[in-house]
């Protein structure tokens, strides 16, 4: 089973958006293997977000990324990091499709509510950037046989 690092953003937890996007992610069959609320650091944006530090809206980045706190999250399951990536949308919220959760719940490109990883070699490297490796319990729910085929898992 993949896993796959989800960044409530300081526009969720100002929007009171919290428990609608994980319950998002729930509903699906996805599990939350991994959760904490952190501040995050200059530094560790200026790591996570390295594509962007050249362009000329990373001040905004930062500026937004450490207005409050963030929820990051370990979301586990087969094919999570796509299955994840598909249900945020892309990252305008504006142009991102309805039924996705930046489509559903944002009018903006920059404060739009959630990160995710964009492939599983991404996914590895941004996991143990936010999580310790006791951070992440990986327990197998009891309706497993319930939400996948046994050729599946
Ligand atoms: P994604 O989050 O969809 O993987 P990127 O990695 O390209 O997209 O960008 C990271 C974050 O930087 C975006 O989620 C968004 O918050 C911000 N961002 C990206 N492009 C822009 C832009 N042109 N203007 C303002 N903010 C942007």
């Amino acid at each position: 089973m993949e896993k796959t690092l989800v960044i409530l953003k300081p526009s969720a937890i100002a929007r009171e958006l919290i428990g609608k996007v994980i319950t998002r992610f729930e509903e699906k069959g996805l599990l939350i293997v991994g959760i904490k609320m952190m501040k995050l650091s200059e530094e560790l944006l200026r790591e996570h977000y390295s594509h962007l530090v050249s362009k000329p809206f990373f001040p905004l980045i930062l500026d937004s990324m450490t207005a409050l706190p963030v929820i990051v999250m370990c979301v586990k399951g087969k094919d999570a990091v796509e299955v994840v990536r598909q249900m945020t949308g892309t990252t305008n919220s504006r142009k991102a499709a309805p039924g996705t959760i930046r489509g559903d719940f944002g009018m903006s490109g920059q404060e739009n509510i959630v990160h995710a990883s964009d492939s599983v070699e991404s996914a590895e490297i941004e996991l143990k950037r936010f999580f310790r490796d006791d951070e992440i319990f990986d327990y197998t729910p009891a309706l497993i046989k319930f939400m996948y085929a046994s050729d599946e898992v």
